[in-house]
């Protein structure tokens, strides 16, 4: 009787226990199901973040602005200021070259960087601009060293397209501003970039260079701006007229050369240089 009280007993105190032990597997698949899909999320974000970063801008090769003519003299490809960084255009960088000298113009600057040796500085940008020339001297898919901002993600070197504007002694300033602002819209529309991503050399300066100096010093940074803006949107204007007139000249029942002939005045006051 005692063994069977003590098996009777020990029955009872089994069956309660084994009931407590019966696992609740349903916050253990809950919380499984959630790190599989915070898994996903992040593999999805680093993805989206590496592809982001890792595009890269089909450059343009432009030979002129209106009826300013763009020299292509790209630096040699070891030289210093070549990092060889591919990257996507989300800047563009406005700088002066703060050189005074007579003869200080934008074929002199080309010299200069095309002359950079291994034992000098890295320094680079794409294009110097002056009162009647503009040198092209990296390809703008090209990372370069002129905003002061080492090659930081999404930064002026890394991201931007530099433009120094020329203030040498003897040109004309206020011509160079222009050819500028021409080049800048041109850009701009090329690259798909708004007027927020054009900046000043200081935007990026990580020591507060004051550049475009002049520019800047005589407060007519938000001029500049407006005349870049106004220029795109004239810009887009003529592309939307040209492409309107080609669409048509091609529904119209006359043949080409007659339709040609007709409109030789309208194509003459609408006349801008191709480019
Ligand atoms: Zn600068």
């Amino acid at each position: 009787m005692k063994l069977l009280g003590f098996y009777a007993s020990d029955k009872r105190q089994e069956s309660v226990p084994r009931r407590r032990r019966r696992r609740n597997w349903r916050p253990f698949l809950v919380l499984a199901v959630f790190l599989i899909l915070l898994a996903i999320l992040i593999w999805a974000v680093a993805s989206i973040v590496h592809w982001w970063n890792s595009r890269v801008t089909e450059p343009v090769e432009l030979e002129y602005v209106g009826d300013i003519p763009i020299y292509e003299e790209y630096m040699p490809e070891d030289s210093p200021g070549r990092p060889g960084e591919k990257r996507f255009v989300e800047w563009i960088v406005i700088h002066e070259t703060d050189n005074f000298n007579p003869g200080a113009d934008a074929a002199a600057h080309a010299a200069f960087l095309s002359g950079l040796g291994a034992e000098d500085d890295p320094r680079s940008w794409h294009y110097t601009v002056d009162d009647h020339q503009i040198y092209h001297h990296l390809p703008d898919d090209e990372a370069a060293y002129h905003a002061s901002d080492k090659l930081n993600p999404h930064g002026g070197n890394l991201n931007g397209i530099g433009i120094e504007m020329c203030v040498n002694e003897g040109g004309d300033y206020e011509k160079t501003l222009e050819n500028t602002v021409q080049l800048t819209a041109k850009l701009m529309m090329e690259y798909d970039l708004k007027i927020r991503d054009v900046q000043t050399h200081q935007h990026f300066s990580s020591w507060d260079k004051v550049c475009p100096a002049k520019l800047l010093e005589d407060d007519r940074w938000d001029e500049f701006l407006d005349r870049v803006e106004k220029a795109r949107e004239a810009a887009i204007e003529a592309e939307r007229e040209a492409r309107r007139r080609a669409q048509e000249r091609e529904d119209s029942i006359l043949p080409g050369f007659l339709y040609d002939l007709l409109h030789k005045e309208d194509d003459e006051s609408h006349g801008e240089p191709e480019n």
